[in-house]
C-alpha cells in the first residue's frame, strides 16, 4: 500500500487520497477535483478500482460523478449517504472488512458525530493496524464540527470507543488540513503542553502540498485536546475542575466553535 495524500488548495483545505494496492490499481477516497485525480492517476499509471467516501458533504464527494463517467469505478460509503453521494453502488458497514490487496485489509468504522453517514476506515498490512482515514470526525489535533446533521455527543462517543483504542503507532490521514489552528487550540487551553508547541514550531506556515506532516495515534494522545480530557489545565481553564468526560468534550467542542 502507497498512500498518496493530495492537498487541493481550496478554502477549505481539503486533503483527497488516492490509495495505491498494487498491480497498478488504486482508490481513490474523498476525490475534491476529478481533473486533479485524473491526471496523477495516468501520471503513475494506475487504474481505478473505487471512490470511496468518508461523508456526504459536498466538499468529500465533489470529484465522484466525473470520475465514475472516466473509470465506471464502484463508489463505496455509509447507507446512510445513499440519495446524498453522487454515483453510490455500495453501502458498507461497520466492522466490515475488505480485502483490497495481499496483506492489506480494510475495516470499515461507523463513526457518528460530524455527519450520521461517516465512516472511517482502518488499514491493516500483515496484521498490524498501520493507518486510519478518518475524514472530518478527527483532524490532526483536533475533531470535527456538528454543525452540519451531526451530534457532539454523538462523536464523543465515537473518539472514545473508535479512537482512544486504536494502537499509538497508527497513522492518522485526515480529510483537511486544520493542524496548525488546532495545536493553537490546545495551547490556548493548555499552554503547558511542550510538544504541542514544538510541533507548532515546526508546522506554523507550512505548505502540506509541498511538506506532508503526518501525526500518529500517540502524537494524538499528546498535542489533541479533545483527546486530553484528563488534562487538569484544560478542566481549569474551561472552569471544569469536578465534570466528567463527557462534559469537558462537549465544552471543548463548543469553544471550538466559538474560538
Ligand atoms: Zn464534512
Amino acid at each position: 500500500m502507497k498512500i498518496h495524500q493530495i492537498y487541493t488548495y481550496n478554502d477549505l483545505r481539503n486533503f483527497t487520497y488516492v490509495i495505491e494496492l498494487g498491480d497498478q490499481d488504486a482508490i481513490v477516497l474523498d476525490p475534491w477535483d476529478a481533473d486533479e485525480v485524473n491526471g496523477f492517476l495516468a501520471e503513475h499509471k494506475l487504474s481505478l478500482k473505487a471512490v470511496i467516501n468518508t461523508h456526504e458533504h459536498w466538499d468529500h464527494t465533489r470529484g465522484n460523478e466525473a470520475l465514475v463517467a472516466a473509470h465506471q469505478c464502484e463508489v463505496w460509503a455509509h447507507q446512510n449517504g445513499e440519495g446524498k453521494i453522487p454515483g453510490m453502488t455500495r453501502a458498507l458497514t461497520a466492522g466490515e472488512t475488505i480485502d483490497l490487496a495481499p496483506n492489506l485489509v480494510m475495516t470499515v468504522m461507523d463513526t457518528p458525530g460530524h455527519t450520521f453517514a461517516h465512516l472511517c476506515f482502518l488499514m491493516t498490512m500483515a496484521g498490524e493496524p498501520r493507518a486510519v482515514f478518518t475524514g472530518d470526525t478527527l483532524f490532526n489535533a483536533g475533531v470535527g464540527n456538528c454543525h452540519n446533521g451531526g451530534s457532539p455527543e454523538a462523536l464523543y462517543q465515537t473518539i472514545r470507543a473508535q479512537f482512544h483504542t486504536l494502537s499509538d503507532a497508527v497513522v492518522v490521514y485526515p480529510g483537511h488540513d486544520y493542524l496548525e489552528n488546532n495545536l493553537r487550540f490546545t495551547l490556548h487551553l493548555e499552554p503547558s503542553n511542550a510538544l504541542a508547541s514544538q510541533w507548532l514550531d515546526r508546522v506554523a506556515g507550512n505548505d502540506p502540498g509541498q511538506n506532508q506532516v503526518v501525526t500518529s495515534i500517540g502524537d494524538e494522545r499528546s498535542i489533541n485536546a479533545f483527546f486530553r480530557l484528563d488534562s487538569e489545565e484544560i478542566r481549569q481553564n474551561l472552569a471544569l475542575d469536578q465534570a466528567n468526560d463527557e462534559t469537558t468534550f462537549l465544552a471543548l467542542r463548543k469553544r471550538r466553535n466559538d474560538w
